[in-house]
């Protein structure tokens, strides 16, 4: 299927409190989607998410700012009229219809004829998996089986582009994880655009091209769940993805491609070419590892077996720094009160 990109320009979306004062729920929201990419809305509850996604799909007017599906402005056309198609984390399946009448409703309504609904009703099952569940009301349906017929119910419409709102939240992790590689696979065969709407991190980190991570309805980063990982633009990012140490450090000099780093006290070179000063840097759990000799000593505070790490809290002049080392079962363990020393490579401090 030929797909369209989506395009945003500066939208925003001011709502009235109740004291008369503007909140700004959305704020100058600015993102360019390629045909045929998976992104995903990645922020606290609150940051605007919903919103945003609403705005796309014509449920909520922008109070300024532009909405393109392909090359044509939509802001004034009627949800009907987009090309897109919401998926709910409520379902919002028909209680009194079966699978096939739910999924089959929007081209009734359009009033296409019976066998070529048919054959598209009959298509779309085979597609989500609900083969043999034709004459079942949701009622007798599993909340993974009513999300895929939601999940059906939107692409029969053929639309251009899909829309999620927390599609998964209702179901328990292990579906939560099935789920989603199956809306992935999906999405990939029908090669349609996709904009998914979620506050978990692992969702957004296994599902998308690229990520966009929001907080008080502003962007603070768009980019791929390596960069956003890696490479977190600011301090937000770097604690919302992940786990993450976040250390004041001194940039002493640079040279090169090189950064003397002044890190509690201890100097070392590291790949940097930004600018000199108070920084911090960014190092994760599992990027450093705890020895017996190594670049800065410290005091075990917190020692625990999690099956395929093992959890260090490491008290380090005065803060804790946060290690997770792998494969504990090849290794001595360090226990609460011991002393121990930590090292990273270089090319694993990220400075921000
Ligand atoms: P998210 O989906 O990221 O959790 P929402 O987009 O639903 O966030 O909401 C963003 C902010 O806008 C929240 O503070 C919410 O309370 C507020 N909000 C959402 N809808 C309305 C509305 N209809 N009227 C007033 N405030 C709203
Ligand atoms: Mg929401």
């Amino acid at each position: 299927m030929e797909s369209k990109g989506v395009k945003i320009k500066k939208l925003v979306k001011i709502y009235p409190t109740s004291k008369g004062k503007e909140f700004r729920a959305v704020d100058d929201v600015s993102i360019d989607i390629e045909p045929g990419e998976f992104v995903t809305l990645l922020g606290p509850s609150g940051c605007g998410k919903t919103t945003t996604l609403r705005m796309i799909a014509g449920f909520e007017t922008p109070t300024s700012g532009d909405i393109y599906i392909g090359e044509d402005r939509i802001n004034d056309l009627p949800p009907n009229k987009r090309d897109s198609s919401m998926v709910f984390q409520s379902y919002a399946l028909f209680p009194h219809y079966n699978v096939y009448d739910n999924i089959a409703y929007g081209l009734k309504i359009r009033r296409m004829n019976k066998s070529l609904i048919k054959e598209k009703v009959e298509n779309i099952i085979e597609l989500v998996g609900l083969k043999d569940m034709e004459n079942r009301f949701p009622d007798q349906l599993s909340g993974g089986q009513q999300q895929r017929v939601a999940l059906a119910r939107a692409l029969i419409m053929e639309p251009k582009v899909l829309l999620f709102d927390e599609p998964l939240s209702n179901l328990d992790a292990k579906l939560r994880n099935y789920m989603r590689t199956e809306i992935r696979k999906i999405q990939k065969k029908v090669n349609i655009t996709a904009i998914y709407v979620t506050h978990d991190q692992s969702e957004a980190m296994s599902l998308s091209d690229r990520i966009i991570i929001m907080n008080k309805g502003r962007i603070e980063q768009i980019g791929t769940p390596i960069e956003i990982y890696y490479r977190p633009k600011n301090e937000f990012v770097a604690d919302f993805i992940g786990i993450a140490n976040i250390i004041n450090v001194n940039i002493e000099s640079v040279e090169s491609g090189q950064g003397l780093l002044n890190i509690f006290g201890e100097k070392i070179w590291i790949p940097y070419n930004g600018e000199i000063g108070k920084r911090k840097a960014i190092i994760r759990p599992e990027a450093i590892q705890i020895g017996k000799k190594g670049l800065i000593s410290g005091e075990i505070v917190l020692s625990t077996f999690m099956g395929s790490y093992q959890d260090y809290v490491i008290n380090i002049n005065g803060m804790d720094i946060k290690i997770q080392d792998a494969n504990p079962q090849e290794k001595e363990k360090f226990t609460e009160g011991e002393e121990a020393y930590i090292s990273f490579n270089t090319r694993h401090v990220h400075i921000i």
